[in-house]
């Protein structure tokens, strides 16, 4: 059990919330950032604005990676090739999910999952969204194709590809 003396400060409760005691402000403050991806997500996404997934190799340990790393944390050595995927696979795990990203519920739920793709080493797979397919037909194992958005509106970002559907 921890008291105050270990965690200084005055906890808020959902009375405090509810009751108006906590001053909530939301402001737009019209932030702007920029993001390097780095040499091997950078590949990556210029790739799937092609319509292409590339994986990396490792030489040493024979382990082909998506998403592509420059490192091998396994041989503690840097990877070696470059190497086009196949944009189909299998889905690893998957979730039926009724929340949105502020925890607000939808009637029709989003199927997040872990795509195994076809070429990359087992284990290996990018999170995305499954479509085309009912909640309660998807299944662990399921062979998946990529919908990609047309070519003129990708930009260099994982929803290049809308979701995957089965196949
Ligand atoms: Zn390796």
């Amino acid at each position: 059990m921890t008291t105050g003396r270990e965690y200084p400060g005055t906890p808020l409760s959902d009375e405090d919330v509810s009751q108006g005691k906590v001053l909530i402000v939301e402001a737009d403050p019209n932030a702007r950032y920029a993001w390097d991806a780095g040499i091997a997500i950078g590949r990556f996404l210029a790739e799937l604005k092609e319509g292409r997934i590339i994986g990396r190799r490792c030489h040493r340990c024979r382990r082909t990676m998506v998403p592509p790393r420059m490192f091998c944390e396994q041989c503690f050595r840097p990877t070696d090739e470059w190497v086009y995927l196949a944009d189909s696979g299998r889905v690893n795990t998957y979730s039926i999910s009724y929340l949105r990203w502020d925890a607000s519920r939808v009637a029709d739920p989003t199927l997040p999952a872990v795509i195994e793709i076809d070429g990359a080493s087992k284990g290996m797979g990018i999170m995305h969204l499954l479509g085309e397919v009912k909640p309660e037909d998807v299944q662990v194992g399921m062979r998946v194709k990529a919908v990609w958005k047309p070519a003129r509106q990708r930009q260099g970002s994982i929803l290049d590809i809308r979701y995957f559907r089965p196949y």
